[in-house]
C-alpha cells in the first residue's frame, strides 16, 4: 500500500516536474522566436511557422548572395587575369597577395607569399614601391625589363589603396609601351631618313646652280654637265617625294584599288614595253616567257608598278655589273593554285646579312650603287605594300657574282586568261 502511494507520489512529482519545465521552455522558446522575429524584420508574436518560412526564404537568399559573390570574385580574377598588362598587388610589409597572368611573366616563379623585394627583379619598380608606401601617393615612371629575353618597355604605375585603418594594398600596374616606343623610333629615323636623302640632291643642286652663278658661262660644255646634274638631281628628288606620296597613301589605306581579274602577261608587256629602252641603254638583255593561264585578282595600275620595281631594278643593278653577261628573264607561270611571277638577272646579287632588311623603307645595300642608278631606296617596300594588298607573298634568292631571282605568288582567281581581261 505504502509502496502505491509513493510511487502515486513519484509520478505526480515527475508530471508536475515536467508540467513546470515544459512551461519554462515553453516561455524560454517563445522569447527567442520573438527575438528571432524582430531580427528578421517581423514583430512580436508571430507565428512559429511563419518566421520559419521567413527564416528559410532569408538562408536561400543569403545562399544566393554568396554564390553570386564568390562567382563575381572569381570573374574579378578572370578578368585580371586576361589583362595583357602585368598587374601585382602587394601588401604593406612588402608580401604579394595576387600577380595576374602577365605580372607573373616580369616577376621570378612561384610569387605566392613571397615579398616583392624578392621576385620583382626592376630596381626602379621597387623603388617606386617604396616611394608609395613612404608617401602614400601613386607613383609613376617608364621602366626597361628584360622579359623572356626580348628588352621591354613599360609605363608603370604604383597606386596605394586604403581600406580601413589596418589593412591597404599597393596595386603595381605596367603598361607596355614597347609597340609605341619602336614606332616612335621608326617615326624618328624616317623623318631623319627622308631629311637625308632630300638633302643631298638639294646640296647638289645648289653647289651646281651657285657655281654657274659664279661663272662667266663662257664653257658651254660646263654649263651643260652642270645643267644635266641639276637636271637629273631634281628628278631624283621628285621620284623620292612620289614614291613617298605613293608609300603613305598605300599605307594609310587611301590608294584605290579597282579590282578585277587581270592577265598577268598584259602587265608583263606593259612594262616590257616601257622598260625596253632603258634595258637597250644599258646593256642589258631582256627576255619575257608567259606561260600563266589563269588571272589574277588583282588592280592592273598598280600590279604594273609592282612588276616595274622589280624589272627596273634587275636592269639597272644588272647594268652596272662589271663583268659577264647581263641578262633579265621575266617570267610567269602556274604552280599549283599558285600563280608565279618571276624577274631572274645575273646581276651583282644581294649580300646574305643585306637580304632581311631589303624591304625596308630607304635601305640599300650599296648607298653609292643606288644613287648612281637613280635609286631612292622604297621600291621594294612599295612593291611590298602591293603585294599585301593583294595577299600575295615574295621571295627571293640572291648569290653575290650570279644574280638575283624575285618571285610574286598570286591566287589564281577562277577565270581563264583571254583577249578580254585588260
Ligand atoms: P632602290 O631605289 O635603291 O633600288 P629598292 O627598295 O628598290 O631601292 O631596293 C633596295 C636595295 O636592294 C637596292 O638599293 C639594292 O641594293 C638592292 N636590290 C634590289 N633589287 C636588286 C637586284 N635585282 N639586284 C641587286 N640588288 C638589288
Amino acid at each position: 500500500m505504502i509502496i502505491y502511494a509513493i510511487f502515486i507520489t513519484v509520478l505526480a512529482l515527475i508530471f508536475s516536474i515536467l508540467f513546470f519545465l515544459n512551461r519554462k521552455n515553453l516561455r524560454i522558446y517563445s522569447r527567442y522566436l520573438d527575438k528571432i522575429a524582430i531580427t528578421i524584420g517581423e514583430e512580436v508574436g508571430t507565428p512559429p511557422l511563419y518566421i520559419y518560412e521567413r527564416l528559410r526564404k532569408k538562408i536561400e537568399e543569403l545562399e544566393k548572395r554568396i554564390f553570386e559573390s564568390e562567382k563575381e570574385r572569381r570573374n574579378i580574377f578572370t578578368i585580371l587575369n586576361n589583362i595583357t598588362d602585368p598587374i601585382i598587388i602587394v601588401r604593406g610589409d612588402g608580401v604579394i597577395t595576387f600577380a595576374n597572368i602577365a605580372g607573373r611573366d616580369i616577376t621570378r616563379p612561384g610569387i605566392e607569399g613571397r615579398k616583392v623585394y624578392d621576385v620583382v627583379e626592376n630596381y626602379f619598380l621597387l623603388e617606386m614601391f617604396e616611394k608609395a608606401l613612404e608617401t602614400g601617393e601613386i607613383q609613376s615612371g617608364d621602366v626597361v625589363m628584360q622579359t623572356n629575353g626580348e628588352t621591354r618597355y613599360y609605363d608603370a604605375k604604383v597606386v596605394p589603396i586604403k581600406f580601413d585603418q589596418e589593412s591597404e594594398r599597393y596595386i603595381i600596374v605596367l603598361h607596355d609601351t614597347t609597340k609605341e616606343k619602336q614606332l616612335d623610333k621608326l617615326r624618328r629615323e624616317f623623318i631623319s631618313n627622308v631629311s637625308h636623302e632630300l638633302r643631298t640632291p638639294l646640296t647638289s643642286i645648289h653647289g651646281y646652280a651657285e657655281a654657274l652663278l659664279d661663272d662667266d658661262l663662257s664653257n658651254k660644255e660646263l654649263v651643260r654637265k652642270f645643267l644635266g646634274v641639276i637636271e637629273s638631281e631634281s628628278a631624283r628628288m621628285t621620284r623620292l617625294i612620289n614614291d613617298l606620296l605613293d608609300l603613305e597613301k598605300l599605307e594609310s589605306g587611301d590608294a584605290k584599288f579597282n579590282f578585277s581579274d587581270v592577265n598577268m602577261c598584259k602587265v608583263i608587256e606593259r612594262v616590257v614595253t616601257i622598260l625596253e629602252p632603258l634595258a637597250e641603254d644599258y646593256g642589258v638583255e631582256l627576255y619575257t616567257k608567259c606561260e600563266c593561264k589563269s588571272t589574277v585578282y588583282g588592280d592592273f595600275d598598280r600590279l604594273v608598278q609592282l612588276v616595274l620595281n622589280l624589272v627596273d631594278n634587275a636592269v639597272k643593278y644588272t647594268s652596272i655589273k662589271e663583268t659577264g653577261e647581263k641578262k633579265v628573264f621575266v617570267k610567269c607561270y602556274g604552280k599549283e593554285d599558285k600563280l608565279v611571277f618571276e624577274v631572274q638577272d645575273t646581276g651583282p646579287g644581294i649580300p646574305e646579312d643585306a637580304q632581311k632588311r631589303l624591304f625596308e623603307r630607304f635601305y640599300r645595300v650599296d648607298k653609292a650603287r643606288s644613287r648612281k642608278v637613280g635609286g631612292t631606296g622604297l621600291g621594294l617596300s612599295i612593291v611590298k605594300m602591293i603585294a599585301d594588298k593583294h595577299n600575295a607573298t615574295i621571295s627571293f634568292e640572291s648569290k653575290v657574282g650570279e644574280g638575283t631571282t624575285f618571285r610574286v605568288y598570286f591566287k589564281k582567281s577562277s577565270q581563264e586568261t583571254t583577249d578580254e581581261n585588260k
